[in-house]
């Protein structure tokens, strides 16, 4: 696995378009102490390469098949019949997103540029921290919480399941994972604590921006 500049995500990007499983763009235990290299190595190499192989297999000789993953994402939302292209689309899209949320010295304050679409949102930089942790903790089950851009407006979005805002029309700025294979080896229940330190030791805020269009 290749070690790249932390915040250089360009690749990853791109990736997040696509059926495979994407390099990670730093070395499993890169985000120690809040994730380990073994929460690292079975997220990674279990679950999310476990939804490309799935994937892969329920859509051999089918018309997803040529699709990019968006739009086999947007194309399956909401179809009873077609939950399982779904779960494992979006659960591959949403990883490689959430890789990418996530850097090596990460965290601290947002670069100017998003701070201020951030403040014109929410009271404060800290109140949107807050928010996206209540979020993440509130959220009920396994999930997803989300910055996302909405007309204009940066807002928190809470997801089930593998559910994303791909579906919603909106745009995700980043993600956090607060499925429990995500925290459990190394805080069991304690949600809010894995929460807290991603928020302010690894959160990708240049990835953030990047995403807003700036
Ligand atoms: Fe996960």
């Amino acid at each position: 696995m290749s070690k790249v500049e932390p915040g250089n995500s360009v690749d990853m990007l791109d990736a997040s378009k696509i059926k495979a499983l994407p390099p990670l763009l730093y070395a499993e235990n890169a985000l120690e102490p809040v994730i380990t290299a073994r929460t690292m190595a079975v997220h990674y190499w279990k679950h999310h390469k476990g939804y490309v192989d799935n994937l892969n297999k329920l859509i051999v000789d089918t018309d997803y098949s040529d699709l990019p993953l968006e739009e086999i994402i947007t194309g399956t939302a909401g179809r009873v019949e077609r939950a399982a292209i779904f779960n494992n689309a979006a659960q591959i899209w949403n990883h490689s997103f959430y890789w990418n949320s996530l850097k090596p010295n990460g965290g601290g304050e947002p670069p100017a540029a998003l701070k201020k679409m951030i403040e014109g949102s929410f009271e404060s930089v800290d109140a949107c921290k807050k928010e996206l942790s209540s979020a993440a903790v509130s959220q009920f089950g396994s999930g997803w919480v989300w910055l996302v851009l909405d007309a204009g407006k940066i807002k928190v979005v809470k997801t089930s399941n593998a559910d994303n805002p791909l579906t919603q029309n909106l745009t995700p700025l980043l993600t956090i994972d607060v499925w429990e294979h995500a925290y459990y080896l190394d805080y069991q229940n304690r949600r809010v604590d894995y929460v807290n330190a991603v928020i302010d030791k690894l959160v990708n805020w240049e990835f953030a921006l990047s995403n807003a269009g700036k």
